[in-house]
């Protein structure tokens, strides 16, 4: 049960959110947040930098089925309406879409969008329809609130650039822009899944930023060791500390095509090195964007 708020208005189904939109005027910018609730700072640094370009932002709490395999955290995924509500008002959100799952999925649903290049590498590999899943039900939002603007986090960087190149090919009038990952002190990617982490599996996942900055290290004092042998290190790291990477790799930005491992970083090339991984039953991922300078800079906020 989504409580009532005095600040915000809460729209719950297709027609609510609908006849909000349709009764701003024409020139009004609305700025938009998709995410899947259990709201921490990473989530509410997204509503803050979005809140001065828009008249209005909107925040939308949706737990997607679609991009959840079958195997995956879907019924477990942490649901915190009453927290979530109050870092809203907190941030000063002005709407806030929260429909169920037979509003945006009812039976006998069949249209899905797909992205079929960035979405293949690494989180599409392992987690097969996910990416499906996030373009279908980020068009669907998209069409609903009619936003300006839509703010993601780098947090899921493979994402964001999945959602800009589906705005781009279809065409779509948004502006979708990146925020850089908010992270706890010790540097640990806040996540909504960080709260399945025991005390020690949460010491030992601080292995995973910690390798990421040494390569940025490495990137940035121009190293001319190879990425092949910088991704090993790092990988070997990781695994030292008990996390079982999925992935650890080094990506082109912004194709997300394959790179030569064997030579060093380009300075005049942008690279994302990406890490996916389990501790425990827990799947974190994270990275680090390298050369971000050689990307517009409008993609960013
Ligand atoms: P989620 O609810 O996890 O699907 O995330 C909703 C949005 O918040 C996505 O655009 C995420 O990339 C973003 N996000 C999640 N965690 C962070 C973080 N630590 N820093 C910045 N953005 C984040």
């Amino acid at each position: 049960m989504i409580p009532s708020s005095k600040t915000i208005q809460i729209c719950r189904s297709i027609q609510d959110i609908r006849s909000w939109r349709k009764s701003l005027k024409t020139q009004t910018t609305v700025g938009f947040v998709p995410t899947m609730g259990a709201l921490h700072a990473g989530h509410a640094e997204l509503l803050e930098k979005i809140r001065p370009h828009c008249d209005f932002s909107v925040l939308s709490i949706f737990v997607n089925p679609t991009q959840f395999g079958p195997k995956e955290d879907l019924s477990k995924y942490p649901r915190t309406w009453d927290s979530d509500l109050k870092i809203a008002e907190k941030v000063g959100v002005d709407v806030i879409f929260a429909p169920t799952s037979e509003l945006m999925y009812p039976e006998g649903y069949s249209t899905y969008v797909e992205e079929t290049k960035l979405s293949q590498p690494l989180c599409g590999l392992y987690r097969p329809g996910h990416f499906r899943g996030v373009t279908t039900v980020v068009f669907k939002l998209l069409q609903l609130v009619q936003p300006q603007l839509a703010y993601f986090g780098l947090k899921d960087a493979q994402q964001f650039f999945v959602l800009r190149k589906m705005a781009e090919d279809l065409h779509l009038d948004v502006s979708i822009r990146g925020v850089a990952t908010v992270r706890e002190r010790d540097g640990l990617a806040m996540s909504s899944r960080n709260i399945y982490l025991s005390s020690d599996e949460r010491q030992k996942a601080i292995a995973i930023s910690h390798t990421l900055r040494q390569i940025e290290a490495r990137y940035l004092e121009k190293s001319s060791t190879s990425i092949q042998e910088l991704l090993a290190a790092a990988q070997n790291q990781i695994e030292k500390r008990g996390i079982s990477p999925q992935y650890f790799e080094c990506l082109e930005l912004p194709s997300l095509a394959t790179v030569k491992v064997e030579t060093s970083f380009q300075e005049t090339r942008s690279y994302l090195v990406a890490f996916a991984g389990f501790l425990g039953t827990t799947r974190l991922i994270d990275n680090v964007i390298l050369g971000k300078h050689a990307l517009p800079s409008e993609w960013f906020a």
